[in-house]
């Protein structure tokens, strides 16, 4: 009997950047996150396409292999659902196998180019909010940097009222030459009412570290 063709699509390629995979919630001055796993650029070969393309991974992936910009891997997966959740354009990849470590030495930073953390240390860093610009042409291989799905509860009586964006944050050193704020974030509550994240907010997360941490 043949064999029901698998939905999944292969691909391979090369990491041009590992960073995490989180999500940030917001409701008016409230904000949370979900720690979700990694996010994987990969220069390659997808469903016999050539071309640069994103795939989340789950953190016990990442734990397994040790990626890191520059490893040559090889898998399967799927579009994601939504997009608006999701900043890779692929997501539940499965058969993940490493064909080749990175063997050159991690370039003098910035960006950071080597193993990423667990999500742990990410949540006990903090982040700082990092411009758009400046994240697209410097930070997109850090591994400090990170772009995130962001959904707003407008109305936190009525959660099903909700608003989607994306946003760049910085999680790296707070000495790092390449860091740039951009403009302060607004976020729309219920009436038309908006609140603003004042670089306080920034301060606050990331006080307990010192400017090379
Ligand atoms: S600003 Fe942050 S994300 Fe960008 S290179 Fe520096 S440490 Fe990395």
């Amino acid at each position: 009997m043949p064999t029901a063709p698998s939905s999944k699509l292969a691909f391979h390629g090369t990491l041009a950047s590992v960073q995490p995979r989180i999500t940030l919630h917001r409701s008016f001055d409230q904000r949370h996150h979900s720690y979700l796993g990694y996010v994987l650029a990969i220069e390659g070969e997808i469903d016999g396409v050539q071309r640069t393309f994103t795939v989340a991974i789950g953190k016990a992936a990442q734990a397994k292999h040790g990626l890191q910009v520059g490893d040559t891997i090889k898998g399967a997966t799927v579009p994601v659902r939504n997009p608006r959740t999701e900043r890779a354009e692929f997501y539940k990849a499965s058969g993940l196998q490493v064909l080749a470590k990175c063997e050159q030495a991690d370039l003098t930073p910035p960006p950071w180019h080597g193993q990423p953390p667990e999500l742990q240390v990410y949540r006990e860093r903090g982040h700082r909010r990092l411009a758009a610009k400046t994240y697209d042409s410097k930070c997109s291989t850090c591994k400090w940097g990170c772009s995130m799905p962001v959904d707003i509860t407008l109305d936190q009586w009525n959660p099903t009222k909700a608003k989607y964006r994306v946003e760049t944050f910085c999680y790296g050193p707070l000495s790092c030459p390449s860091y740039a704020p951009g403009p302060t974030r607004k976020v729309l509550g219920r009436n038309g009412m908006s609140w603003e994240e004042e670089d306080s907010v920034d301060e606050e997360a990331t006080s307990h570290r010192g400017p090379d941490d």
